[in-house]
């Protein structure tokens, strides 16, 4: 027999799902629902099914946005672009209020061991975007461990041939570090003092 009433264990499954939740948090978490009345039950439950159903890839970077085309795409200087592995390291990068440049998410980096090449990502849509015609700058801010050196130069490589400027993150950020984790004067510094490649 299980120890949790159907309903709790079923909730406690589904928040063991999530990334650092363990059986014990995703237990409290569990309890803090039931607590909770049923409107600020209801409001949570929305909030998760909305986030899904709204939530989309932007057609041109490939950030999260609710539109066809993100706000940063709409409204930012497009001749620089910034590409990053994930849609978290333009939370850091943005987090800073200096760059005025439009991103590029790969949405993950080359990893032979992983099985990751570069037609899993999202390279073939960024040779795309900057033979349209207009960029001056790419700049790869791939996180310093070896698959974000390997995929930079990579990509470097592909678009020299296109006569755009490739530049990569000063260092600062440590050797195997991420982005996520780097302290915004770190970032910062490692963003102004970029050098070409
Ligand atoms: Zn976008």
């Amino acid at each position: 027999m299980d120890i949790f009433v159907e309903p709790i264990g079923r909730l406690i499954n589904e928040f063991s799902k999530l990334p650092g939740v363990g059986k014990k948090t995703a237990q409290r978490y569990a309890y803090k629902i039931i607590n909770m009345s049923a409107a600020e039950a209801e409001g949570f439950a929305n909030a998760v099914t909305e986030a899904k159903r709204k939530v989309r890839y932007c057609s041109i970077c490939g950030n999260f946005t609710e539109n066809d085309v993100c706000d940063v795409c709409l409204k930012r200087d497009r001749s620089v672009i910034c590409v990053v592995k994930e849609p978290k390291d333009v939370i850091a990068l943005e987090k800073l209020h200096e760059y005025k440049g439009v991103y590029h998410v790969l949405h993950g980096v080359i990893n032979p061991m992983e099985g990751v090449g570069p037609n899993d990502i999202r390279i073939k849509e960024l040779l795309a975007r900057v033979g349209e015609g207009g960029v001056q700058e790419v700049i790869m801010a791939t996180n310093p461990d070896v698959e974000g050196e390997a995929t930079a130069m990579y990509i470097a490589r592909l678009l020299k041939p296109l006569g755009v400027n490739v530049t990569r993150l000063a260092h600062g950020i440590p050797v195997g570090g991420e982005l996520e984790y780097t302290d915004d004067v770190t970032l910062s510094r490692a963003l102004s003092e970029r050098k070409s490649i």
